[in-house]
């Protein structure tokens, strides 16, 4: 499976649109892999995970195909994972010409009617009938782009809505994708004991900060990859991806850290951090 990573900050992106902190500032200055954009992951150019405001700058600095991407994942229904607004662009007013027109976009309650509201409100008066909002329950099993086989499972992140994790399995690999997951629940744990996951691809939010409730950082991050080894879940050679990094938490003893200094001290637990425009094979 091939994985590529789009966009691999927190909702503020890195650096931060106002900011000037350290972490911030150090990151602007050295450019490169330190420029983070909104979470987002696209598997084998044909299954999209998450939906946020920087897909426009994805699909162009990547070179995606985005008219060959028939079905998304969203997680939640938080701006940085899904902004329906754009993905409206799909329909004939904005998209005269297009090879495929048919855009599957499946999450939770929240992601459904925000979604049609917002297809609602563009295609009143011109009935477009190109993208569908697909409501994902928890703990049951979709088969997605006939090719995926996918469980849903609850992330420990908004209180408010029914965020997801996914464990999204192809003919030749698994993944699970665990952005805004918090650390796992019991039942989500359960769920995934039996199951063997190829490659973890874990929110890092906190970095070396405890964010609380609803977040993970590097000390969770752990924890819940020591948990799902030790139930069975892991291979010999499972990968760990570390993303959707937040600036705030890039801070240990008084000293910042960016992109280059980060991924030294997670790769010393096998952690890769990823960075925008990371393309991995597993
Ligand atoms: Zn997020
Ligand atoms: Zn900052
Ligand atoms: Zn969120």
């Amino acid at each position: 499976m091939k994985i590529s990573f789009l966009g691999t900050a927190a909702s503020e992106g890195w650096p931060s649109l106002f900011c000037q902190c350290e972490a911030c500032k150090r990151a602007r200055s050295a450019g490169g892999r330190n420029i983070r954009t909104r979470q987002q992951v696209l598997l084998n150019d044909d299954l999209l995970l998450d939906f946020g405001p920087d897909t426009l700058m994805h699909v162009n600095q990547q070179m995606i195909d985005l008219s060959r991407i028939h079905d998304v994942l969203v997680t939640h229904a938080h701006s940085d994972h899904f902004y329906p607004e754009d993905m409206m662009k799909i329909t004939c007013n904005y998209t005269p010409v297009i090879d495929d027109r048919l855009l599957n976009v499946y999450g939770n309650e929240d992601v459904v009617r925000a979604g049609n509201d917002a297809h609602e409100m563009k295609n009143r008066w011109k009935g477009c009938d190109s993208i569908h909002f697909e409501l994902l329950k928890a703990f049951e099993w979709y088969e997605i782009a006939e090719r995926y086989k996918v469980l849903v499972l609850p992330a420990v992140h908004d209180r408010s809505q029914n965020c997801y994790i996914y464990y999204i399995r192809s003919e030749d690999s698994s993944v699970l994708y665990a952005c805004d997951s918090g650390y796992f629940g019991e039942e989500t744990f359960k769920a995934l004991s039996g199951l063997k996951i190829d490659a973890l691809i874990l929110e890092c939010t906190g970095i070396f900060k405890d964010l609380g409730h609803g977040h993970s950082n590097i000390e969770w991050l752990l924890k819940i990859r020591e948990r799902l080894s030790s139930q069975g879940s892991l291979r010999e050679g499972t990968r760990t991806f570390a993303t959707h990094v937040c600036h705030s938490g890039a801070y240990r003893d008084g000293r910042s850290y960016i992109h280059e200094e980060l991924s030294n001290e997670l790769i010393q637990h096998g952690v890769e951090l990823c960075y925008d425009g990371m393309t991995v094979i597993i």
